[in-house]
């Protein structure tokens, strides 16, 4: 077994390891370095984050027999929302090596590679990250055109993948291709493979870098791949590809709310503070009922996103299973990234025109959380799928009605009777797809107000827990609302006919 060094923070109690750890981003973020600055320009500065690495944050995922902390999901999530409450870029890079790389190796990696990669991770600051999406192929990434076939004791494997975080930065990835048959054609399953950018035939070239909006810290591009990988590469499953894909997403969208708790923290913080201090004709602003209103939706987001947190950390582990988590795996994903961006949009609006400044935090967190929404699944597919997981199980049991489900739903039966007479209603027979990502809203509220009333009996502040159920009631009859309107339109191809204003005006 390789060692890390003696001296290092991997024996550390937790709670002190977190401490230490906040404090310094603090101090690094705020005193040491310029935040305006590192805000704005590309790429984080080396020493800047070699200071953060120094801290060994990674090895909260990496196991203990390989010189980690051993993959804990409270800790791993502890990590990810102190980086968040400084900065999401940074959160986003962690959450990028912990869940797409990390966690996945671990489970399904080789004994012996994990020895020395996770070697590289603790000791020599490495990275890695996850290549899934092709420029034809994003949400329809099991259709992916990446290939491999196999010659002797080696995997060679052809491709193009664009928008990996950390793109031309990891120094290891997970590359996702299709086993071509010998007749020359892409089987169905996807599999797995490790690369190692410091061998000269696993290199990863970058054919271009893209301008992200956001998230400066982290380079995103557009990779070609023609490389050779050995055998044990490739990662194994425990039955099918996909299976292991979805176990491995399932997870890291349930690891998301790690992200979202420090920065939806950060937005409450910021905004308490200039509603304190910022009057307005003499009034200050926390003292106006509107104002009142966006804050307490705040403290909504900042607890529905702590229960999410405390029910990731119990059932996210490798050690479980998530392939059939379908339902609260895309859930929590949804609805913690809409919230992380309606607390940037509140935070921006409470700070009036400061909060539209390039460098002000909530300015930068309406730009950095917007992809959220997109990546790892874009929001409407994730809750479209869990509107159709409802569906499929409804139709099995026979019943209609939303509510009576919800009740008997083991995700939802303590919180469905908090909204009793909202959810009381038939799912449609034949819902349009508008009306699936809606009704996959409303059953993500209550399956993540669940989560809340979890924490609440395990002795979570009582004032907060019924803010949040105020304004998940207020989402559901707003969503409820919706549906009943039937809301129809389409687009017309040829919206330019007869649409002049000019035309009709004398
Ligand atoms: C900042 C950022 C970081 C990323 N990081 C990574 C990474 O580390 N690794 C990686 O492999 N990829 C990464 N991606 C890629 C990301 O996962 C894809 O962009 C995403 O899956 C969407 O694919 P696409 O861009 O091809 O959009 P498309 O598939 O073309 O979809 C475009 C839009 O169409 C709509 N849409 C599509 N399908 C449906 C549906 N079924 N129902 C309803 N609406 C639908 C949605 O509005 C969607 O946003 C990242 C992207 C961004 C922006």
């Amino acid at each position: 077994m390789l060692k890390v060094s003696e001296n290092n923070n991997i024996a550390q109690d937790f709670d002190l390891f977190i401490a230490n750890f906040k404090d310094r981003l603090s101090d690094l973020f705020n005193k040491e370095y310029d935040y305006n600055a590192l805000s704005l320009t590309r790429g984080l500065p080396p020493d800047f984050l070699s200071e953060i690495m120094d801290m060994r944050p990674l090895s909260v995922a990496i196991p203990t027999h390989h010189g980690g902390r051993g993959l804990h999901v409270k800790e791993c999530l502890g990590v990810l929302a102190a980086a968040s409450y400084e900065s999401l870029s940074l959160s986003l890079i962690f959450g990028i090596n912990i869940a797409l790389f990390l966690e996945p190796f671990a489970k399904y990696g080789n004994t012996l590679l994990q020895e020395r990669i996770f070697h590289q991770f603790l000791e020599n600051k490495a990275m890695g990250g996850l290549m899934i999406t092709e420029p034809a192929y994003g949400s329809d990434a099991l259709n992916m055109r990446t290939c491999y076939s196999q010659k002797e004791d080696k995997y060679h494997i052809q491709g193009e993948k664009h928008w990996q975080g950390l793109t031309g930065a990891a120094d290891f990835w997970l590359v996702t291709a299709r086993k071509k048959n010998e007749h020359g054609e892409l089987v169905r399953d996807i599999d797995f493979f490790v690369t190692d950018n410091s061998i000269e035939e696993q290199k990863i070239e970058v054919l271009k870098k893209y301008n992200s909006l956001g998230l400066y810290a982290i380079p995103y591009g557009l990779n070609h791949i023609d490389i050779e990988v050995p055998v044990d590469y490739r990662l194994t499953p425990e039955s099918t590809g996909i299976k292991l894909m979805l176990d491995t997403l399932h997870r890291s969208r349930l690891q998301f709310p790690g992200m979202g708790m420090g920065f939806i923290k950060r937005m409450l913080d910021e905004s308490m503070k200039h509603c304190t201090e910022r009057r307005v004709a003499g009034i200050p602003l926390n003292e106006m009922d509107s104002v009142k209103f966006q804050l307490s939706r705040l403290q909504a987001a900042f607890t529905l996103c702590s229960a999410m947190c405390s029910y990731s950390a119990s059932v996210s582990s490798i050690n479980n299973d998530l392939s059939s988590h379908a339902v609260d795996a895309n859930s929590v994903k949804a609805l913690v990234t809409d919230l992380m961006h309606e607390s940037a949009q509140i935070c921006v609006q409470l700070s009036g025109a400061n909060g539209y400044k390039l460098d002000h935090i909530a300015g930068r967190g309406l730009v950095d959380s917007r992809p959220f929404q997109i990546f790892e699944g874009s929001n409407e597919m994730l809750y479209t799928q869990v509107a159709e997981a409802i569906a499929k199980l409804m139709r099995k049991s026979k019943e209609n009605n939303l509510l009576a489900y919800l009740k008997k739903y083991n995700a939802t039966e303590l919180a469905a009777p908090f909204f009793s007479s909202i959810l009381n209603f038939d799912f449609p027979l034949q819902p349009k797809q508008r009306e699936m990502v809606t009704l996959g809203k409303i059953i993500a509220r209550v399956v993540c107000f669940q989560f809340v009333l979890q924490i609440n009996n395990a002795g979570f502040n009582d004032g907060m827990t019924e803010i949040a159920r105020q304004h998940i009631s207020m989402d559901l009859y707003m969503l409820v609302g919706q549906l009943s309107n039937n809301n129809n339109a389409e687009p017309l191809m040829n919206y330019g006919e007869k649409t002049d204003w000019m035309s009709f005006t004398s």
